[in-house]
């Protein structure tokens, strides 16, 4: 068979797999109002109708329905979709926009051209799997990346202009890299259990996340001092793994499933009542278990248990009487009146929104209101917040020029606001803020945090 005749029977056995597994009905469920587009990031930057959700949909549909095969032109607007599901929450017939591209990317991870970058991805994934599952394994490669940043190395190699062999955007994300700690946060803190401070709500099981543990470590210790702070007994299980996001996201669907498996027997053995996120993205696919595990019998009750206790930390916080000066809930207090001298010495910060923890989790409000509690604080609502900074995962690696041009347009936003603070709920969002205010030149001027690391700061010190 030559490699015409490979390709084609390639081509073939992907329109197969698409015809057999995207859900038809999600598909009919369009009536193309177009509601979606202006929501959708890579419409707003092309003007494309391919390149937005609509567009999207019907070149699936066409594919489902033998009009055009899954051809080049249909793989790069599937690739260049961020899978952030901004299109979800505003589309009045609720289709499930990102189930029919996770049957999508499924396809094809499966059937994906034997090219050098496609082996690459394979190989990458084959290497991480064992590396993701196991945390011990993941903190032992992280001493690695904290070698080369506090040996020298990194600054030898900064001085010595020897990372100019990088593509440009390879090269700000080394400069922006958060210093890794391989202790990760049960070292860290000390333990694996920690009894609630005041009067007690609950038990949480913190997910710990993988890079989260090893780049953001502070975030981890800062996340337990503030559960226990606000009444929860907090205890983080060893063997959890990796939340999957950056295989399903792939398409690799299988090693997702996997990951959910043990995550969702080693909560389940913890006997928590809440499992607390600190990162948009890993729980937006924590609370999803239920959907990755649906057609697996013997794990349906299991992983719809699990996922119903998935919250982000905004949400449990808001829970506690710790949070509100009112006796109420603090869902429904109203941010409390400031006098213009306080509003003059107050920081200044704003909000980029975690597009997982927004559409997915749907839990978007919760860091606004906390930040409109704390005392001290000008919080300014950052016009588009609800766009994707171009993170996703690892998009900005592997779309470079789509990811700049999204979060440029997010900084001229920030600018907009007078914030010298930016603040996110997840690791990426934060990197990509990051490179965006390194882009700018204003990283000096602007600060990116986490809102827990803010939280902590301005409530616990
Ligand atoms: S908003 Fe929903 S129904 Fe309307 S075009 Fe977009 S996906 Fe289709
Ligand atoms: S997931 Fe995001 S990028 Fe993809 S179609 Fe929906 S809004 Fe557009």
């Amino acid at each position: 068979m030559n490699s015409k005749e490979h390709g084609d029977q390639r081509t073939g056995a992907l329109q197969q797999q698409l015809v057999h597994t995207l859900d038809y009905e999600q598909l009919m469920n369009c009536m193309r109002c177009g509601f979606c587009q202006p929501a959708c990031p890579t419409f707003q930057q092309t003007g494309l109708e391919a390149a937005s959700p609509r567009g999207r949909i019907a070149l699936m549909k066409a594919v489902a329905d033998g009009l055009m095969e899954p051809d080049e032109a249909f793989k790069q607007q599937m690739d260049l979709c961020l899978g952030c599901r901004a299109c979800e929450p505003v589309c009045p017939s609720d289709v499930k926009y990102g189930q029919l591209l996770e049957q999508t990317k499924d396809a094809l991870f499966e059937h994906a051209e034997p090219t050098a970058g496609a082996l690459t991805v394979r190989r990458l994934h084959k290497l991480a799997k064992p590396i993701f599952k196991r945390h011990r394994r993941l903190r032992l490669m992280s001493t690695i990346l904290q070698a080369y940043q506090r040996s020298g190395l990194q600054r030898l190699a900064d001085k010595g202009k020897l990372l100019r062999w990088l593509p440009a955007h390879m090269q700000t994300m080394e400069r922006i890299m958060p210093r890794a700690d391989s202790r990760g946060v049960v070292k860290r803190v000390g333990g694996h259990r920690f009894a609630a401070k005041g009067e007690r709500i609950g038990t949480v099981g913190m997910f710990r996340g993988c890079i989260m543990d090893v780049l953001f470590t502070e975030t981890n210790v800062n996340t337990v001092r503030l559960l226990t702070e606000s009444g929860y007994d907090v205890v983080i299980p060893e063997e959890q793994s990796c939340c999957g996001a950056l295989f399903s996201h792939s398409g690799d669907r299988d090693t997702a499933r996997e990951f959910a498996k043990q995550n969702v027997k080693v909560f389940r053995d913890a006997k928590v009542d809440y499992i607390a996120s600190n990162a948009g993205g890993c729980g937006a696919m924590l609370v999803e278990y239920d959907h990755l595990l649906a057609d697996e019998a013997d794990w349906v009750e299991p992983a719809r248990a699990f996922a119903a206790q998935v919250k982000d930390i905004s949400e449990l916080l808001l829970r506690s009487k710790r949070w509100n000066h009112l006796p109420e809930s603090a869902a429904q207090a109203e941010p409390a009146p400031q006098s213009d001298a306080a509003r003059d010495n107050a920081v200044t910060v704003t909000y980029q929104d975690s597009c997982h923890l927004r559409n997915v989790m749907r839990a978007g409000e919760g860091p606004r209101q906390l930040l409109r509690l704390i005392p001290g604080t000008n919080f300014v609502e950052l016009e588009g917040a609800e766009v994707c900074c171009g993170s996703a995962g690892i998009y900005n690696l592997v779309q470079p020029q789509m990811a700049n041009d999204i979060v440029d347009s997010r900084m001229k936003a920030v600018r907009d606001t007078r914030a010298s603070i930016i603040l996110t709920s997840n690791p990426g969002c934060l990197l990509q803020m990051k490179i965006g205010a390194e882009r700018e030149k204003a990283s000096s001027s602007i600060q990116v945090m986490h809102v827990v690391d803010y939280f902590s700061e301005k409530i616990l010190k």
